[in-house]
């Protein structure tokens, strides 16, 4: 599980998290307007920035305390989350380690994980020869080759038309049943929320407005706020 405790975040002079206060566990949808602070909690969970003040901890260890390489974290952004100039197995194949060259065991891994998102035989494509979701679908192969306990996704699939993005959502939600690895989910789209998160955090202004599960946000006597935020649209 991922716990932030009182971490506050300022860049220069002006603050965007304070006090910012919970813990995650299974899949943990983040909801808030845009400027919030979403972005910037996921970055100090995956140890890019570091808290001004408090603490974000994995299981009971600092992020601060590994290097970023041995940080049992990965990440899924929006876009660009790949290298355009490698094959989709190169792509993939970072996950497990930095370097180019990939052995045996390493193709094994790969083309396993590429089977697991429907993108087998598509080794040698580079990103540009793939669409929008095949891209992502090779972005979360990369996540499972890497097998950290910890997977942080910021808007991954908002990008991607609906049929698409419920193809994804269902591909997570059974990635997850198997890994059971926390997955910190950010999202603009309450219905993705729904579908497939089972805690909710919402945030406002840097701080969390309300944290819990996603039935008591979603059964209608939900956070005012909440209510307001999904009622006015994202
Ligand atoms: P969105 O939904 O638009 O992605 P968000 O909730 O992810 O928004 P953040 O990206 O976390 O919001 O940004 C929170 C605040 O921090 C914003 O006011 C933003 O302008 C500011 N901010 C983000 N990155 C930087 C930076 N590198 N330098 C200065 N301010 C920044
Ligand atoms: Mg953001």
């Amino acid at each position: 599980a991922v716990r932030l405790d009182n971490v506050s975040f300022s860049y220069g002079e002006a603050s965007f998290l304070f006090n910012v206060q919970f813990a995650a566990s299974r899949i943990t949808a983040i909801m808030g307007p845009s400027g919030s602070g979403k972005s910037t909690l996921l970055n100090l969970v995956a140890g890019f920035e570091a808290p001004g003040s408090g603490r974000v901890l994995i299981g009971e260890a600092d992020v601060s305390a590994a290097p970023p390489s041995a940080r049992p974290v990965s990440m899924v952004f929006q876009e660009n989350n790949l290298f355009a100039h490698l094959s989709v197995e190169r792509n993939v194949g970072l996950g497990r380690s930095p370097s180019l060259s990939l052995t045996d065991v390493d193709r094994e891994a790969i083309a396993g994980a590429l089977q697991r998102v429907g993108l087998a035989g598509k080794e040698s494509r580079l990103p540009r020869e793939l669409s929008g979701g095949e891209r992502q679908r090779v972005a979360l192969a990369r996540v499972l080759v890497r097998d950290r306990p910890v997977l942080l996704l910021d808007e991954p699939f908002a990008s991607l038309g609906p049929a698409l993005r419920d193809d994804m959502l269902d591909l997570l939600a059974s990635v997850h049943a198997e890994r059971k690895m926390t997955v910190l989910f950010v999202t603009h789209q309450p219905e993705d929320a729904r579908r497939i998160g089972q805690n909710m955090v919402f945030l406002d202004n840097g701080t969390v407005a309300e944290a819990g599960t996603a039935a008591d946000f979603f059964d209608g006597s939900g956070p005012e706020a909440f209510r307001r935020y999904i009622g006015s649209g994202p």
